[in-house]
């Protein structure tokens, strides 16, 4: 790039749009620094271009052979399983190589060849989504990040076929369909999504969802996968059945054959030293408790504890926690559980306020051995 030979090339320089993007991210990383214009040699072809140029053609290779083989009546799986191996480590190598210029620790690295990377990577994505938007497809954009797109194109696959050809032809871009959705939810916050093939033998995709992150108990990691998955795969039934697998969720919770100690425990990893956490004395005295530090993992379980009030002389029962699963808060658990399905069930069309009161069922609080209990939230 940027080569004495090509300086005066008109051939050789950069699409002004191109540059024109350039600036904007610096603009947006309040980098003070204006690019006039970049060229790129035509003379010689850099190393890692003719590396990728080979590892594309690879890639191409084998993506026919993976074709050819899955449409086998006797397909080899193995044969499957060595030509997908080869296919996407090719896909990484040339999508690691292109991240690799932006890498300090790169022998190679160069801003203004990763400047430039990004800033077509963003110019084609564009003229993608303007080719997509406009007649003869008039497809719908969902949304799009670094190396994809979502599009909702109606039932009309020839007419997709037809984009991918203008987009060769157009923009010289190679695109593939990776997967076609026939029901999907998309969040507002990018890349989150839940969606499904229509084939039953395929698993629906579930990308991104906090509902599903290891910091929930297990039981509301089951339980909102199901719900999700159930939305996503029968939508038309949605407003019957969900409430009602909500309603066994509770059930399950309450005297279902479930483990408790396993499936409604919290876990958390210690990424600091004790004496850093500020603020957290509940980490701290759990870190105490059970003997962990730094590097460690901590659990709890939500709980009630009974505490005396000498003024009215009863016993009451506070929200709590503890290492053991004794006295479960189950009320904290269901409200978690209702909070992570909230987004999804919203976007579905229900109204929570409705769906909370249909699903709670008024709780018949244990007279136990103190006596004289009662609830403070
Ligand atoms: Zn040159």
């Amino acid at each position: 790039m940027n080569c004495t030979c090509c300086k005066y090339n008109k051939d050789a320089y950069l699409k002004q749009t191109t540059i024109d993007t350039i600036n904007e991210q610096l603009q947006e990383k309040n980098i003070p620094r204006k690019v006039d214009k970049y060229w790129v040699c035509q003379k010689r072809k850099g190393a890692f271009p003719k590396v990728l140029e080979q590892t594309l053609s690879d890639r191409n290779k084998y993506l026919i052979l993976l074709k050819e083989e899955k449409e086998k009546s006797d397909c080899d799986s193995k044969l499957i399983e060595e030509y997908q191996t080869h296919q996407i480590g090719a896909k990484l190598f040339a999508n690691a190589g292109f991240g690799l210029f932006n890498n300090e620790y790169f022998e190679f690295s160069n801003y203004q060849v990763a400047e430039c990377i990004t800033a077509e990577g963003r110019r084609i994505h564009k003229q993608m989504e303007l080719l997509a938007q406009n007649k003869p497809f008039n497809f719908k954009v969902i949304f799009g990040f670094t190396d994809s797109t979502f599009f909702n194109a109606g039932a009309d696959i020839t007419k997709v076929r037809d984009f991918i050809q203008v987009c060769k032809d157009k923009l010289g871009v190679i695109v593939e369909i990776k997967s076609v959705f026939i029901n999907s939810i998309f969040y507002s916050k990018k890349n989150r999504y839940v969606a499904w093939t229509g084939n039953e033998k395929d698993e629906p995709i579930i990308k991104g969802l906090d509902g599903l992150s290891d910091s929930n108990p297990l039981w509301v990691r089951k339980w909102f996968k199901k719900i999700v998955i159930e939305i996503v795969k029968h939508p038309e039934t949605r407003f019957d059945v969900i409430p009602e697998m909500i309603k066994e969720a509770f059930d399950e919770l309450d005297s279902g054959p479930i483990n408790r100690a396993e499936e409604l425990k919290f876990t958390q990893r210690l990424k600091l030293h004790l004496y850093e956490y500020k603020g957290h004395p509940r980490i701290v005295e759990l870190a105490n408790l059970l003997d962990k530090d730094k590097g460690d993992l901590v659990h709890w379980y939500e709980t009630f504890t009974e505490v005396y009030v000498k003024s009215k002389q009863c016993w009451k029962r506070k929200k709590g926690y503890s290492v053991k699963p004794e006295n479960l808060n189950l009320d904290e658990y269901k409200n978690l559980l209702l909070n992570k399905l909230t987004d999804s069930l919203e976007i579905g069309g229900f109204n929570m306020d409705d769906l909370r009161r249909n699903v709670s069922h008024v709780e018949t609080i244990p007279i136990n051995k103190f006596g004289g209990l009662s609830i403070e939230q």
